[in-house]
């Protein structure tokens, strides 16, 4: 029989790439999603990719009555990969009980049910965010947590609190958060990528977007950083590699070989790489010029940040193995299959 896992917001962007190598690695996935913020076609290109279309169960985590339903539904659960939440830092300044709401509840829902009906693991998906501008670099998960820079990120502080003191407080019950950095590109096939609406925050679909001309230029938010070329750094991950970090740490907790109930671990490439070397490597790899403009600096941005990955890389023998090069390609290759570029 395979460990069935359930995947919280697996239609979304690191939740599909997520299943997709669960399901290479002989799991069975289940996926719940509202699909607030993803559309069903990614069950497809997951469904493409595995040659396995994952059972979906569409409704909100906040809604209890309906979560116990799926637990009851689907008896051995082996663990919890808890993507679904709420994640655009601006909206989070406009809308803070929205997201403290949304990402809280589904939490604590979820961590009931885990103790009701008796599924130990959880996987968390948390966010360099909770370190602000570190100190020292590059940063290690000993850095200390700043007070957050908006209530996006203060939800990801509150949940790994939550997930630290609930742990402490019942038996048998252990998780893995795990702190990402920069997670950008697609999937090789461009059968399943990221899917930004409206106007994109994030760098890369703001590059890629303006590529294939739905923007009409980049901002370069910043030269006057404290970095070697003015612009801000970043430790930009492939969504893969990403993925592939989820799939080691519920094989460490299934195989319990974690040293404490609650862990946590960075995830990024251990390089930093400045906005503007991302656009000159985009401009490379894809021989498309990327129209771009420097500005002021973003309000809240921190200048530079990467990630020291040594614990992920000896205690759950993962490192990040995609270039900057290759990833960017991918996105690209994504951003064309969405607009229909040949
Ligand atoms: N950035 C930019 N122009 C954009 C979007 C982002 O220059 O249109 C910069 C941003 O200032 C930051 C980097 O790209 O230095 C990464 O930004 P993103 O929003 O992708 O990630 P985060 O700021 O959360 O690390």
């Amino acid at each position: 029989m395979k460990n069935l896992i359930l995947v919280t917001g697996g239609t979304g962007y690191i939740g599909s790439h997520t299943a997709v190598e669960l399901i290479n690695e002989g799991y069975e996935v289940v996926i719940v999603d509202n699909l607030a913020n993803s559309t069903t076609d990614s069950l497809d290109g997951i469904g493409q990719i595995t040659g396995v279309r994952p059972a979906f169960e569409e409704f909100d985590l906040c809604n209890k009555p309906r979560l116990e339903k799926f637990f009851k539904d689907y008896p051995g659960l082996k663990a919890i990969i808890h993507f679904a939440a709420y994640k655009a830092v601006g909206e989070s300044v406009e809308k803070p009980l929205m997201y403290y709401r949304n990402n809280l509840v589904s939490l604590m829902n979820l961590l009931e049910c885990m103790n009701a009906y008796q599924v130990p693991s959880m996987v968390f998906s948390s966010s360099c965010t909770v370190y602000g501008q570190p100190r020292e670099l590059p940063v290690t998960e000993t850095a200390q947590i700043l007070p957050a820079e908006s209530p996006y990120g203060n939800t990801k502080q509150i949940c790994e609190e939550i997930l630290r003191d609930y742990i402490r407080s019942v038996e048998g019950i252990r998780a893995i958060a795990l702190r990402y950095f920069n997670p950008i590109g697609a999937h090789p096939s461009a059968l399943i990528g990221e899917l930004p609406r409206g106007v994109p925050n994030n760098l890369i679909p703001y590059v890629t977007q303006t590529a294939a001309g739905i923007r009409g230029e980049l901002k370069v938010f910043g030269d006057d950083y404290n970095t070697p070329d003015g612009s801000a750094i970043r430790d930009y991950i492939n969504v893969v590699d990403i993925a592939a970090a989820h799939v080691k740490a519920i094989s460490r907790l299934l195989k319990n070989q974690n040293k404490s109930d609650f862990e946590f671990f960075n995830l990024g490439t251990g390089k930093g790489s400045s906005v503007l070397e991302v656009v000159n490597t985009f401009e490379k790899v894809t021989g498309v010029k990327v129209n771009y403009k420097i500005v002021g600096r973003r309000t809240g941005d921190i200048e530079q940040v990467w990630a020291d990955t040594t614990k992920a890389n000896v205690e759950l023998g993962w490192k990040a193995v995609r270039s900057l090069g290759e990833t960017l390609l991918s996105a690209w290759n994504w951003e064309k299959k969405l607009r229909g570029i040949k």
